[in-house]
């Protein structure tokens, strides 16, 4: 297996040096609170949840971060980088290029941090082939709710932790560095736009070209439920023309009209950085005025500041779905009967092994390693029915899960029959064990729902 970065020079020693300097302030804060209510993180870039009225979290006591945002070394040979949680996508993918590679998995949003794409959730085109980010990193180093330092890897003393990480939502500890790994990047991608009208054909590809695993890059539109694009992309070093869409044009709507397309890596990577289907400005004059300075960056940021604005009732919906491939057309009946709302990301995903933090009910039955990401961007609920509600119970049956960044409403039994509560108390009770961080289920069910308890 690949290790941590090799680089050995002096300018890697001092950013170490600097970095355990903070790592130490990190700790020294959790050892000396006096108990008292919950904390949790404060970073630079801004947070990548669905932005609710009454969240909680917004009162704890914070664990500043904001200095976390270092790249420490980058390995060519090995094709490994060692960073800093607070490291934003769009910064690492300028850095990494200039050696001719790119993370296993970048999320399309620029300020989505790698800590946040472990801690919270990470999918993208490259995730047919790796899975998500967590799937791609090496080594952890965590500060503990007791303020202990430990190194995590996939093996070893604290596998359990390592593995624990993905999705916990900083109720484990706190990432203060990743070690992961690079892959070669051409300068441009080349598109290739497949047409489908049923979902049998539309999957039957997708399966095709993940048994084939001959491109670089695979996801997706549903543009309705007889219209599916299947997004071939592959590294290549010259291009007839580029095309740019971060400003005017928009992508996944380019998608339907195209069957060919270049981009230049950087922008490909991200190509929705505006919004993967619910781009915004979504006129042409809004974009032609606003565009440039509008991405999600700006959106999501307002959305925070403005939070006593948001609606209590019927927000808007957005959710990422994952299902194991053979149970998406009882799925997508459903969804069609039940929620009717196109058009749907979709972004299929190698599932590596069974992960740890999930209950081992959630692959009753389920022989599928290729996953499925739906995304259902800025649905506007048509009427008073609970849509998150109704999707978490449909998930339960079908083996499916949700992201846990937006509305939640599972009772608290229900949500331990899908999250792995043996292995979760496991690490929780080695990690925080005076509860300075809360669980999963309470700060991702009732804190951030605004529910005290
Ligand atoms: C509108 C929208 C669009 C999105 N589009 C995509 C997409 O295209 N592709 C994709 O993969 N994902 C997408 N996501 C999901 C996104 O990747 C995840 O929500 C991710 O977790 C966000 O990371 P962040 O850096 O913004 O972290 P945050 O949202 O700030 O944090 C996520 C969670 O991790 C915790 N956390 C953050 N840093 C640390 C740390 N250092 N240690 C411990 N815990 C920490 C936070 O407390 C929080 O609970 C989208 C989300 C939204 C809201």
């Amino acid at each position: 297996m690949i290790r941590a970065a090799s680089t050995h020079s002096p300018e890697v020693a001092r950013r170490e040096a600097e970095h355990a300097r903070k790592v130490e302030r990190i700790a020294a804060q959790l050892r000396g609170r006096a108990g008292g209510g919950h904390v949790s993180v404060r970073k630079r870039a801004v947070a990548h949840q669905v932005p609710k009225p009454g969240d909680l979290r917004r009162k704890d006591e914070k664990v500043d971060l904001t200095d976390l945002d270092r790249i420490i070394a980058i390995d060519p040979a090995a094709r490994v980088c060692v960073a800093e949680p607070g490291v934003t996508y769009v910064d690492l993918v300028r850095a990494t290029l200039k050696h001719g590679l790119v993370p296993m998995c970048v999320p399309e949003f620029k300020t989505i941090t790698i800590g946040g794409a472990v801690s919270g959730c990470s999918i993208e085109s490259m995730s047919f082939r790796f899975g998500g980010m967590h799937d791609t990193c090496l080594e952890y180093e965590v500060v503990t709710g007791t303020g202990e330092v430990l190194t995590c890897a996939p093996d070893g003393e604290h596998a359990l932790v390592f593995h624990m990480m993905h999705g916990s939502f900083g109720t484990l500890g706190l990432l203060t560095k990743l070690t992961f790994r690079l892959v070669p990047a051409g300068r441009f991608v080349r598109m290739r736009y497949e047409k489908y009208s049923t979902l049998a054909d539309y999957q039957a590809a997708i399966h095709r070209r993940f048994a084939a695993q001959d491109v670089d890059f695979m996801d997706g539109i549903v543009h309705a439920p007889d219209e599916y694009v299947l997004s071939l992309g592959q590294f290549v070093d010259e291009a007839p023309y580029v095309t740019r869409y971060d400003w005017l044009r928009v992508y996944y709507l380019s998608t339907r009209e195209r069957t060919e397309d270049y981009l230049g890596t950087f922008d490909y990577l991200f190509r929705y950085d505006r919004g993967v289907t619910n781009p915004r400005p979504r006129t042409l004059l809004g974009r032609l005025l606003f565009g440039k300075l509008l991405g999600s960056t700006a959106w999501l940021r307002a959305a925070e500041r403005l939070h006593f604005l948001l609606p209590h009732l019927r927000p808007t919906f957005h959710l990422d779905v994952f299902l194991p491939s053979s149970r998406v057309p009882e799925f997508m009946a459903w969804y069609d009967r039940e929620f009717g709302f196109y058009p749907l990301w979709c972004v299929p995903y190698r599932l590596p092994r069974r992960y740890e933090w999930l209950d081992p009910r959630v692959f009753a039955g389920v022989e599928d390693d290729l996953y499925l990401d739906l995304a259902i961007y800025g649905m506007r609920p048509r009427d008073g029915r609970d849509y998150h509600r109704m999707m978490e119970v449909k998930l339960r049956h079908l083996g499916g899960v949700k992201t846990l960044i937006s509305h939640n409403h599972y009772t608290e039994d229900e949500f331990w029959q899908t999250w792995n509560r043996p292995n979760y108390e496991r690490v929780k009770a080695r990690t925080d064990p005076h509860d300075v961080f809360r669980d999963l289920y309470t700060k991702t069910c009732r804190a951030a729902m605004g529910r005290p308890g």
